[in-house]
């Protein structure tokens, strides 16, 4: 069977570049791995020509002698040729530099050897806490009940029945590792896994707690307390280390995942560290000024408006905004003054205002010359 070009099994031009080839490689080595397609021979010879594709190419010297002489010049040149072809384990010792010992899981067996005995960790428990606009602003000490798994109080985590219920796995020999070499069609392979009878611990209870079952822990709850800083907001996470689920046999135990979520303030509307506010004020009140009474996040303020008020005027409190998450600096409270227009008006009223309406006074005084719309935007957006 004629040998098919090593550009073309890793479907790259001839003027490819190191790093493309090295990409083309991995994908191919990734798509045809013997674990992948287990019993596949397609796939175990696509997996081998990608692998001799691969050793030629990525070196200058054996690259410049196939480009020159093809497949001949690998056979009669010096050096190392390529008499068989690569064994398994010529393919996965190249497998180092390739996947740089990123696949933990799927490529890491191959490397062998080492004990790496498992730590467990608890898993992470997720909360939600709804704060309102006051909380939010001042910060809060919030306690909360949380259903989580506990340490096991009978035999403190380990779940062992007794301190000398404990044996070194005789699977592992206590490595928490299972090393598998199986023959194959292309030669002999080892794989490494975690040991399935001491669940990577390295050791077994031979002796269960009875309150576990040997887990090492127990369904329980837990009262903490939260302090939450001033400044959070909606969707803010905030993660406490190792509140989390207690670990199986004493292990680490997980975070405690914190959510916000801001409880909508009647009055007021929270825009970033501002806090915004509408107020209606009267036809009358706006002509000849009064005093209002609005709500912040401290209580109730008492604000004055001047006569002749235009609507759309805004007002600002410094510093009655939030806080900054950060700590430094706080946000104002707008207050936008808006001129109630009557609805239902009966006859008198009606007349009234129809007399006004006549009086020269009454008549708007827009234009160019009037800068209170500028300064109002500008006064807004600084
Ligand atoms: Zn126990
Ligand atoms: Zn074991």
């Amino acid at each position: 069977m004629a040998k098919r070009d090593y550009y073309e099994i890793l479907g790259l031009s001839k003027n490819a570049s190191d790093a493309e080839i090295k990409k083309a490689y991995r994908q191919m080595a990734l798509k045809y791995h013997p674990d992948k397609n287990p019993g596949n021979k397609d796939a175990e010879e696509h997996f081998k020509e990608a692998a001799e594709a691969y050793e030629v190419l990525s070196n200058a010297e054996k690259r410049s002698r196939y480009d020159q002489f093809g497949h001949d010049g690998m056979r009669n040149g010096g050096g190392q040729g390529f008499g068989g072809g690569m064994s398994m384990d010529d393919i996965f010792s190249q497998f180092g530099d390739i996947f740089g010992g990123a696949f933990g899981g799927g490529f890491g067996g191959f490397s062998g050897g080492g004990s790496r005995r498992r730590v467990n960790k608890g898993t992470n428990l997720r909360v939600k806490v709804k704060l309102t606009l006051e909380e939010i602003a001042t910060g809060i000490e919030k306690k909360i009940k949380v259903n989580k798994l506990v340490s096991c109080s009978t035999c403190s985590g380990t779940g062992a029945a007794g301190g000398s219920a404990f044996s070194t796995c005789s699977h592992c020999r206590g490595t928490g590792q299972v090393t598998r070499v199986t023959s194959t069609f292309l030669g002999q392979m080892q794989t490494t896994s975690t040991c399935p009878y001491c669940n990577g611990e390295g050791q077994t209870i031979t002796n269960k707690c009875n309150t576990c079952g040997g887990s090492g822990t127990t369904k329980g709850e837990e009262v903490l307390s939260l302090n939450i800083p001033a400044g959070v907001s909606e969707g803010i996470q905030l993660s406490v280390s190792g509140k989390g689920n207690a670990a199986p046999r004493g292990g680490v135990p997980g975070d405690l995942i914190v959510q916000i979520e801001e409880i909508q303030h009647p009055e007021l509307i929270r825009d970033g560290s501002n806090i915004l506010y509408e107020h209606f004020i009267s036809f009358p009140e706006a002509t000849l000024g009064t005093s209002i009474e609005v709500p912040t996040i401290e209580g109730k303020v008492r604000i004055k408006i001047e006569p002749g008020t235009q609507g759309g005027k805004v007002l600002r409190l410094k510093g009655k905004g939030i806080p900054s998450l950060n700590g430094y600096g706080r946000g104002d409270q707008l207050i936008n003054i808006s001129v109630w227009t009557p609805r239902n008006l009966n006859r008198q009223e009606q007349d009234i205002l129809q007399k006004l309406m006549e009086s020269e006074n009454f008549k708007p005084h827009p234009g160019a010359k009037d800068r209170s719309f500028f300064d109002r935007m500008k006064e807004y957006f600084q």
